[in-house]
């Protein structure tokens, strides 16, 4: 993938609605064959930017080119990509093999190839051979969702769009579901792009992910990139529960924490840094038995313990403030509630953040 043309590319995509700019100058290359996930808050531009990629809307200005040609005005009928929505638009009167064979029918294949295509994606999308003959409405809505993938997969796309296809699914069914897309972009090899709110989905799925704020696209990166080194605040919140401090750089290089009272030793300045925002992961916070175990130490008191699943959550308060510590479920804080506690990091395992 390295250093190939990239399949789509963006030269200051904008798209104005009046006097708003939902879209806003955005700059991007996705390779062949990447599964790059587009998330943000409701509102922050991800429809209209796939919309314009999907080709049923337009940009104000700036190029979106495919394999290097300009395709800003090519309706979506007429590109080699194909949208997967929320709302599933399978004809609901059909069967799950006649909604899959569609693509193939409108490009005059011949029925029993139509069939045996049908069948091929119904193995690939793990939907019962016998559910070929089935009304489409007669199935749940998670093997709805995968007849709509496999009708999506008919057309064979260069490029899936998906428009958060799973937000309508519950928790299990969508983790599920989750991992069977990842699944199914590996053994089709085939270029998608996903939307979502959820950047708890976009981990478990995508190569590289661009997290959009008003109309701009304000990082992109690895999950591991993102979830590591967030290169704003608003990126590191999006992300989950996190530590967040005010802080300033002192004369004598350490971190002086508005509200502490006290100072920190800091991670990697990032260039130039005078004052920003300190961000700690509550899995880097431990409870210590002395201050001097940590390169950073604040008393607290623990206030109260929440059950996630794998892990237990801490709230410690720290003056007026609150702090989140969280251990492995096996290993959990062996004191108890209300106790006074130590609470510390090491300086390597923070953030520093300028917005
Ligand atoms: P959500 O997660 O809620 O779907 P989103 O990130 O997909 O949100 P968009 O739907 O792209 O956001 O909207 C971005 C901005 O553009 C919003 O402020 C929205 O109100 C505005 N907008 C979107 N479509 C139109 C339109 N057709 N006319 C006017 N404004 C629009």
């Amino acid at each position: 993938m390295q250093g190939a043309e990239p399949i789509l590319s963006l030269k200051a995509v904008r798209k104005m609605f009046g006097q708003h700019a939902a879209v806003d100058s955005i700059d991007l290359d996705i390779a062949e064959g990447e599964f790059f996930t587009i998330v943000g808050p409701s509102g922050s531009g991800k429809t209209t930017m796939l919309r314009m990629l999907a080709g049923m809307d337009t940009p104000t200005s700036g190029d979106i080119l495919l394999k290097g040609a300009r395709i800003n005005d090519v309706p979506a009928n007429k590109r080699p990509t194909c949208m997967v929505f929320q709302s599933l638009a399978l004809f609901p009167h059909r069967t799950v093999g006649q909604n899959i064979e569609f693509p193939l029918k409108i490009r005059g294949e011949a029925p029993e190839k139509r069939k045996a295509r049908a069948l091929q994606l119904m193995d690939l999308l793990r939907l019962p051979q016998s559910h070929y003959a089935k009304n489409v409405m007669k199935c749940s809505g998670g093997e709805r969702q995968r007849v709509a993938l496999a009708r999506a997969l008919a057309y064979d796309p260069q490029i899936l769009f998906f428009d958060e296809p799973l937000s309508a699914i519950d928790y299990k069914l969508r983790k599920t579901l989750e991992k069977e897309l990842k699944d199914i972009h590996r053994e089709t090899k085939k270029t998608f792009v996903y939307i979502t709110h959820s950047l708890e989905e976009a981990m478990v799925m995508s190569d590289r992910i661009g997290v959009m704020r008003a109309g701009k696209l304000v990082q992109v990166g690895t999950p591991q990139e993102i979830y590591t080194t967030p290169n704003t605040r608003f990126v590191s919140e999006f992300v989950g529960d996190v530590n967040v401090m005010p802080v300033s750089l002192d004369s004598g290089g350490m971190l002086h924490a508005k509200g502490f009272g006290a100072r920190f030793k800091p991670p990697n300045l990032p260039q130039g840094f005078r004052e920003g925002h300190l961000v700690i992961r509550p899995e880097y916070i431990r409870f210590l038995s002395a201050a001097p175990e940590a390169d950073n130490a604040l008393p607290g008191r623990v206030y109260n313990e929440y059950a996630l699943g794998s892990r237990i959550q801490y709230q410690v308060r720290v003056g007026d403030s609150v702090f989140l510590v969280e251990k492995l479920r096996q290993q959990p804080f062996s004191g108890q509630l209300d106790d006074e506690v130590f609470i510390g990091w090491d300086a390597a395992d923070a953030i520093l953040v300028t917005d």
